[in-house]
């Protein structure tokens, strides 16, 4: 499939907190190729025809069901979508990948179960298995003749994965690797073939393992009974001196955590991209209740609060789609460019902008969970029954805030990553702040407010980038090194760092679209215009709060003082800008910026 990504100057991971970005760069969902949008319809269609159809039987977990329909997408070359060529697979671009991750999310269930397998279950062999490895594996996980799995988290250790309490020693034959422990959660875990397994070696070296299903010692426990996404397998593995062949080693001793963590970087992004799908999949559904439930005389969604509501979950995922096309371009660019290890690349990729991974997982998690609430709420009484869908769509949004990394560590995550690429001059953080402090102390500048059709917003995301750099440069400079102990002022930091790319991604956008004439190009500038508005209005707060916590006094009323000036903008009428943006989804009965 053409990889035709728009051109993108590259930029470091995290650069965007410091640099400016121009509309032409930033890959958006009107960049999509027509091989990339003909791959959303053929998926549309798929989930359409082959899934939808059997979520009843799916969530009481018909025996087979769910590997039967994975392996079907694996017939129509899906399930090698992230595996290279050579080896069977269709090495898609990041784009299309995301577009699949986006397109399977309208059932949660059947996402988690085909992400299993493609993503967190493949991409260990991809980035770190041996030529023998890949050739034996990949092949076979390409048509879905192997299922695979990732099995990281045990009963004590989940967060804390590094923590495992499984056990690797080598057989006294020395050909054998034998396992014993506990693995806890497993996606796809009872169904699966093969199971990428997390142990250490001789109670000490976290390692990765290639589990075959057929193992002798290794055993796999009941189905738990979940909240949401019922219709996904996870079990608890068992483990009692397992034997897996020596060979069987994936990496190398005592560098597990390098395979987990850049799973988990890419595992992020996609999740952050299914919750696109998820959003605009119950927007369409609650707008479409809102035309048909009629009350005190009409149609429920002609009252000014039902339709704010459907405003503001349209206005919210266009900011989160913008972040994660976006972000997808920027890694599909790195990837694309010039080198022949396109694997290495990749991975590089994903390490480079993991940052950018992190921010995905949790802004779409949490818009997500907006949207799937409010549609709750628009549903009434009706909402709250499981004969209807928006019932089964707020259970399953929950786990998305937990797995993965819950986003309290992915918040975590973001700041120390920023501040660790500051702290090696990799990210110029550092002298930023010192410009903005001269800045600050030299009084209020009039000379470059900027002219024209998004001039407001743009002055907000100058101010916004302003703002992160006052307050961390007040708490690096508290706290140093032990800055990572003050949970809640990171939270606060990461929160901004978040609003900051999704103010730049909706804007830019907005303005690409503008530039081109695009019919939806009004709308989007509303609905632009309002995520700034709010955004601007969380960050300020998000700046208080950790000022307050910083710094006290004079120190602390002139921070304040700076702060004020920053955030300082125009008064916008929200209320007009939700309803213009929902009786767009009103006209279309869906989400109305969607490039199909
Ligand atoms: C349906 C489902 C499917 C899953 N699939 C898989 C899978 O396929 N493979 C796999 O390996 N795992 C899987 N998991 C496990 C999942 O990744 C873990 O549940 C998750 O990482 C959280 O770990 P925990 O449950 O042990 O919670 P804990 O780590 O105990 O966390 C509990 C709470 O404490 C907070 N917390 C923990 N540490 C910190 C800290 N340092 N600072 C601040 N707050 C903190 C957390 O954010 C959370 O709010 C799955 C889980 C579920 C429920």
């Amino acid at each position: 499939m053409a990889t035709t990504p728009v051109s993108q100057e590259l930029k470091r991971g995290g650069a965007f907190l410091v640099a400016s970005t121009n509309p032409e760069d930033v890959f958006t969902p009107a960049d999509l190729n027509d091989d990339q949008r003909l791959l959303g319809r053929t998926l549309e269609e798929f989930l359409a025809k082959e899934v939808i159809p059997h979520i009843p039987e799916l969530e009481k977990h018909k025996e087979g069901l769910m590997p039967a329909l994975v392996r079907r997408a694996g017939e129509m070359g899906l399930l090698g979508a992230s595996i290279p060529e050579e080896y069977g697979g269709a090495a898609l671009d990041k784009i299309s990948m995301t577009v699949i991750s986006e397109k399977l999310s309208v059932y949660p269930s059947f996402m988690v179960a085909f992400g299993a397998s493609t993503g967190i279950g493949t991409i260990p062999l991809i980035y770190f298995g041996t030529e023998a490895q890949k050739k034996k594996y990949l092949p076979k996980i390409a048509t879905g003749e192997w299922l695979s799995c990732y099995a990281l988290s045990e009963p004590q250790a989940g967060s804390d994965a590094l923590a495992a309490r499984t056990r690797a020693v080598l057989s006294p034959d020395g050909k054998s690797w034998l396992l014993t422990g506990q693995k806890m959660w497993i996606t796809s875990g009872a169904f699966s073939d093969v199971y990428i397994v997390f142990a250490k070696v001789d109670g000490e070296k976290f390692s990765c393992f290639i589990v075959n299903r057929n193992t002798p010692g290794f055993s796999i426990g009941a189905e738990e009974n979940k909240m949401g996404i019922r219709g996904s397998s996870t079990v608890p593995l068992f483990f009692e001196n397992a034997a897996i062949p020596k060979e069987n080693l994936l990496h190398e001793v005592g560098r597990g955590h390098i395979v987990a963590f850049n799973t988990l970087n890419a595992g992020r992004f996609s999740l952050g991209a299914s919750c696109v799908g998820g959003a605009k999949n119950v927007l369409a559904i609650a707008a479409k209740y809102a035309k048909e439930r009629t009350a005190f005389g009409k149609p429920i969604a002609e009252f000014g609060l039902v339709k704010t509501k459907l405003g503001e979950m349209a206005i919210r995922t266009y900011a989160l789609e913008s972040m994660i096309y976006r972000t997808a371009g920027t890694i599909e660019t790195a990837v694309a460019s010039a080198g022949t290890d396109k694997v290495k690349q990749a991975m590089q990729a994903l390490e480079e902008y993991a940052i950018e991974s992190s921010i995905s997982k949790v802004v779409g998690s949490e818009t997500l969970d907006y949207c799937v609430d409010e549609a709750v709420q628009i549903f009434g009484g009706y909402g709250f029954h499981e004969d209807y869908p928006v019932a089964r769509m707020y259970r399953d949004s929950r786990i998305n805030r937990i797995f993965e990394g819950t986003n309290e560590i992915n918040r975590l995550v973001i700041i120390q990553m920023l501040m660790k690429r500051a702290m090696s001059g990799a990210l110029p953080l550092i002298p930023a702040a010192m410009k903005l402090a001269d800045e600050l102390l030299s009084g209020p500048s009039f000379e470059d407010a900027p002219i024209g059709g998004f001039a407001e917003e743009e002055r907000s995301l100058a101010q916004s980038k302003k703002i992160f750099l006052l307050a961390a440069g007040a708490a690096v400079q508290k706290f140093r090194d032990q800055l990572a102990n003050e949970q809640e002022i990171v939270g606060a930091l990461a929160n901004i760092v978040m609003d900051v790319y999704a103010i730049e991604s909706s804007l830019r956008r907005a303005q690409k679209s503008a530039a081109a004439g695009a019919p939806s190009a009004v709308l989007m500038g509303d609905a632009a215009r309002a995520f700034i508005y709010d955004a601007m209005d969380r960050v300020e707060k998000e700046a208080r709060t950790a000022l307050a916590a910083i710094v006290d006094g004079d120190t602390l009323t002139t921070q304040l003082a700076a702060l004020r000036r920053l955030s300082k903008h125009a008064p916008v009428d929200m209320i007009a800008l939700r309803r213009r943006v929902a009786d767009g989804v009103l006209a279309q009965d869906r989400y109305p910026f969607d490039a199909r």
